[in-house]
């Protein structure tokens, strides 16, 4: 499932390449045929992401809402313009300087959109989700074929956005998104810094729950998913199964800084990077494939990175959960 990270980013995709023009949305499937009737031809006028929910607004207070869910996936194509300081950093992040300055890319597509490269325009096709390949030829058809199910295309003169397999997929009046925003839990992207993390730390201190189900659960905090909690949990040195109400203030609030930390890396390297103070070699090794670049996500059954215990697998909340039951007490 795409993280926070990948919302943002396609959020600001969409900021780059549609806001301010007048798109023509369909819905090549069918099954999002009356809500692209109602927002067809208008002017997007707004891109925003709170955690895994994507809000695209248009002209006349008409909001389109999407969320990708499990299989969801954007697929752009044609005119997509780059980020200058997302495509510069992808090759500077983190914290040494002997990165160099090429972008390195993930096996598995994971930083698909920096995969375009350098130049700030390009005719290139670029899927944006968690699990797919980056980069596809593109033909020189203009719009480009519908390609198995769409649920809705986004054109522009320049660019395509095409939607496939959401979980949501709706247009929403002011209220209906406002409703949805009052139950998500503070991204720490959005908002007041410190209003955000007053919120959380309180939300974690007042329930007797696990905390590894209470960093999944978006009322709590938006945008964390298996990935990022396996990691944020093994980084803080927490148990998955402590009850949030016995985890010291200072310690929650650790936990929020270092969510806001991971997310900024993630939006601007397109990759859930979770290790700190890689160098050199085992740096290009961590940014080239998933395997290299966590603590214990995906790790069951390996030696602890750290203490050399067996990283244990477990069923929490239906989703996988990796953790080291030496290092987190
Ligand atoms: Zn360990």
């Amino acid at each position: 499932m795409p993280e926070g990270h990948s919302v943002h980013r396609i959020a600001r995709q969409f900021e780059r390449n549609f806001v301010g023009r007048p798109v023509a949305v369909s819905s090549p499937q069918g099954r999002f045929a009356d809500g692209a009737a109602r927002i067809d031809g208008r002017t997007m006028t707004r891109a925003m992401a709170v955690g895994k929910q994507m809000f695209l607004e248009f002209e006349d207070d008409l909001w389109l809402r999407v969320h990708l869910g499990l299989y969801g996936a954007w697929d752009f194509a044609g005119e997509i313009l780059v980020d200058p300081t997302i495509a510069s950093a992808n090759g500077r992040m983190g914290q040494t300087n002997q990165r160099g300055t090429d972008p390195i890319f993930d096996d598995a597509g994971e930083n698909s959109l920096a995969s375009i490269g350098a130049p700030r325009k390009t005719r290139a096709h670029v899927r944006m989700s968690e699990q797919t390949r980056g980069l596809a030829n593109e033909g020189s058809e203009w719009p480009p074929p519908v390609v198995g199910q769409v649920r809705a295309r986004l054109l522009t003169e320049q660019t395509c956005a095409d939607l496939r397999g959401p979980t949501a997929c709706a247009v929403e009046s002011p209220d209906e998104v406002q409703k949805v925003l009052e139950r998500l839990g503070p991204d720490p992207l959005v908002g007041d810094p410190a209003e955000n993390e007053r919120r959380f730390v309180a939300a974690v201190r007042r329930r007797n729950v696990a905390i590894g189900q209470l960093l999944m659960d978006q009322a709590v905090v938006s945008g964390i998913g298996n990935v990022y909690r396996a990691e944020m949990l093994f980084r803080a040195g927490i148990d998955p199964h402590t009850p949030g109400k016995a985890i010291p203030e200072e310690i929650v609030r650790e936990l929020w800084r270092d969510w806001t930390r991971l997310l900024k890396i993630g939006v601007e390297t397109g990759q859930m990077m979770t290790m700190d103070g890689l160098e050199g070699e085992a740096w290009r090794k961590a940014m080239a494939s998933r395997d290299d670049r966590h603590w214990v996500y995906h790790r069951a059954g390996l030696p602890c990175r750290v203490c050399g215990t067996e990283i244990l697998l477990e069923e929490m909340q239906a989703r996988k959960l990796y953790w080291c039951p030496s290092c987190q007490r």
